[in-house]
């Protein structure tokens, strides 16, 4: 059954804002409430704004002011070059699970890392974040906080992800988590990661079940950086509504979320007026 596209046009409740898009300029705090008075109905935000504060604070805070929390940014790099490295890296995730936890984040985004310093061994870095996955995925399912495996774009996969296509994303959670009925597993859709993905309506259609968290942003053209360069939805080549409506069409009634990296644009902006032309363009633009 195909389900209609949700219309978000004047529905920033349907929508959620990934700190990151605003710059790390101001306190988790003041983002809360800043976000909240935008009309938006949730937030993702990142470890490096929430580990050594008060968690338990910013839960209630972000819960009274009405917004749900879309994801939790994002998982520490999994392979390592030893065993005491994984394990390291293992243990910190498992933490930051429970901060998720704390948040009422419905996912934990993972972006699960690639190479070792001094190694070209993909398919064992691939080995060690599935062993790693397999591990955490109790703990999460107890939490209720589901792991949402974040295939990055191909560009990144010798520093940030070895995991790059949404096809290979859904073979993990397979192998992983087999037939689950509500799977704890699940993946993050980020258009700037999957655009290009010639495959892409077939995979979103078998992510059916699987999909925790929808991102966007634009591809730029030119771009300048790959990393640090993102545009704002509307500003670049990626077909946003055709792909909501594959996400949705696949069943995912949770928030949209905006990520926007740009260290020469946003970021330099106002976060009040970022978030007005994010709302404009969630109405007129995904
Ligand atoms: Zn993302």
């Amino acid at each position: 059954m195909a389900a209609e596209m949700r219309a978000l046009s004047g529905r920033a409740d349907l929508c959620s804002i990934n700190t990151a898009t605003l710059g790390f300029q101001r306190p988790l705090g003041e983002v809360i409430d800043a976000v909240a008075r935008a009309g938006f109905g949730g937030i993702a935000p990142w470890r490096r704004e929430v580990e050594g504060q008060d968690v338990a604070g910013l839960a209630r805070q972000i819960r009274e002011a009405g917004l749900k929390v879309s994801g939790y940014c994002r998982s520490t790099y999994i392979p390592a070059a030893s065993k005491a490295g994984f394990r390291d890296n293992v243990a910190a995730n498992r933490r930051a699970l429970d901060d998720a936890a704390r948040l009422g984040a419905s996912c934990f985004v993972m972006v699960v890392g690639s190479l070792p310093q001094g190694s070209k061994d993909l398919a064992g870095a691939r080995a060690q974040v599935k062993e790693a996955t397999a591990e955490l995925l109790p703990h999460a399912r107890q939490l209720g906080v589901r792991l949402a495996l974040e295939p990055l774009h191909p560009v990144y996969a010798a520093e940030r992800s070895c995991l790059t296509l949404l096809s290979e994303a859904l073979d993990w959670c397979e192998e992983i988590e087999p037939a689950a009925a509500s799977p704890a597993l699940g993946v993050a859709i980020d258009a700037y990661h999957v655009w290009w993905d010639p495959n892409l309506a077939r995979d979103v259609g078998r992510a059916r079940g699987r999909i925790a968290a929808f991102h966007v942003c634009d591809w730029l053209v030119p771009t300048s950086d790959v990393l640090n360069d993102r545009g704002m939805m509307g500003d670049g080549v990626i077909d946003l509504p055709g792909l909501r409506k594959l996400v949705e069409g696949a069943g995912y009634a949770g928030l949209v979320e905006a990520e926007i990296f740009s260290a020469q644009n946003w970021w330099k902006r106002p976060i009040e007026d970022t978030l007005d032309v994010a709302r404009q363009r969630f109405s007129t633009c995904v």
